[in-house]
């Protein structure tokens, strides 16, 4: 029986044409990149007309572009260089942000190396920007705000024009955490706030195991991890060269045809939102789902009931491939930090259908219809 898989915030599937620029790389073209002879230039060759491609298509400087391992060790980069390089005693993140950030923030504040604010959140789940300016005002201590651009499991989208402004305004760095929009949404990171942006190949049809920190060129940082003078001198150790190549083209795919995509994918979303509305009673959205939020991600709370309080194994079987919250945290019996930090009903669980170009609405059909079926069931009492 053929999978349905929405579950595209975790990981996509590769693109065909990615693999197919990768595969020389893999095979003839061998060299390390840091050799002098022509295997070596060949590859150095790749890596930079990678750089220069990605720089390109997020309006931002080569310079400015780092290829690491993906979204968590360059979110671990800024954070570490934050505290080491920049002197900041003091992090502002959300109670929401993925775990690459909170558990590496709770990791240095029981270090003793800073202090961290979790800067409070409204309603729907957006940061209240009173309050980051309320904790900005409040400390002359230099600061770096970490704050998500898109939420991977709710999807709410943080205007990053607005953090920056006041980021600029207190002069605090900031870090927006960008995996989930890098290669869904368009970047022009010269005329924007930001000093450190991250993004992760495996969220928009690239290879998993590779991605990018973007840094600001006005800030100079050191290297996390330390060894060979590769990335100039800024994240040792061999590239991942046919990641890089992949990473590079899936980007390139992504914004060529990004209206095309996102008109696709955002017709799939509030195709399934209408179809659970006018079919599942009791059903809710979380996060600002008519707002300012993801296309590619819908967060649904179900009535609990015998057969949904085991959702995720019931869709299984079904061969229905989504998540309870993100994909890190599956398998844990806490459930999702996200939703439990938006509400505190017990009678409702949780799924994050998250899409791509390569769904369709015959899918969506199927899903609803399955759902139908598992809720139906008299709630528990
Ligand atoms: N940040 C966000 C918002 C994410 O969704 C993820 C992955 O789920 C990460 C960071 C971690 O990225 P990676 O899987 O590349 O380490």
């Amino acid at each position: 029986m053929k999978r349905i898989y929405l579950d595209n915030a975790a990981t996509t599937p590769l693109e065909p044409q990615v693999l197919e620029a990768m595969m020389p790389y893999m095979t003839e073209k061998f060299g390390n990149p840091s050799s002098v002879y022509s295997y070596g230039r060949e590859c150095r060759l790749a890596v930079e007309m990678a750089r220069k491609s990605v720089a390109g298509l997020l309006k931002a400087r080569p310079a400015e572009i780092f290829f690491t391992s993906g979204g968590t060790e360059s979110t671990n980069t800024v954070l570490y260089a934050a505290v080491h390089d920049l002197g900041c005693k003091r992090i502002i993140t959300s109670s929401i942000e993925h775990h690459a950030t909170l558990h590496t923030v709770e990791f240095f504040e029981k270090k003793g190396w800073i202090k961290a604010e979790y800067v409070k959140l409204n309603k729907n789940g957006h940061i209240d920007l009173a309050d980051l300016e309320n904790k900005l005002a409040s400390s002359n201590e230099k600061t770096l705000v970490s704050l998500m651009h898109a939420n991977n499991e709710i999807g709410n989208i943080t205007d990053i024009q607005q953090v920056g402004m006041l980021c600029r305004k207190y002069d605090a760095f900031y870090h927006a955490d960008t995996v989930q929009t890098v290669g869904h949404f368009p970047f022009d990171l010269q005329n924007t706030p930001v000093d450190f942006i991250n993004g992760s190949g495996h969220k928009f049809h690239g290879p998993k195991g590779v991605g990018i920190l973007y840094v600001n060129e006005r800030i100079k940082i050191s290297p996390y991890i330390h060894g060979g003078g590769q990335e100039r001198n800024m994240r040792a150790g061999t590239e991942n060269l046919y990641g890089i190549v992949g990473f590079a083209k899936a980007l390139e795919l992504a914004s060529n045809n990004y209206e095309k995509d996102r008109a696709y994918i955002s017709g799939l979303k509030s195709y399934l939102k209408n179809q659970l509305q006018e079919n599942i009673e009791g059903v809710e959205f979380n996060g600002d789902q008519e707002g300012n939020c993801l296309y590619t991600v819908l967060s649904v709370c179900f009535p609990k009931n015998e057969k949904t309080s085991m959702i995720l194994f019931n869709l299984d079987m079904q061969h229905i491939c989504v998540s309870g919250g993100s994909a890190c945290s599956s398998g844990a019996d806490a459930g999702s930090h996200v939703i439990r930090a938006l509400r505190n009903d017990s009678d409702k669980v949780t799924v994050r259908f998250s899409f791509s170009k390569f769904n369709t609405k015959e899918e969506i059909d199927h899903v609803v219809a399955v759902l139908k079926e598992l809720t139906q069931e008299t709630a528990i009492a």
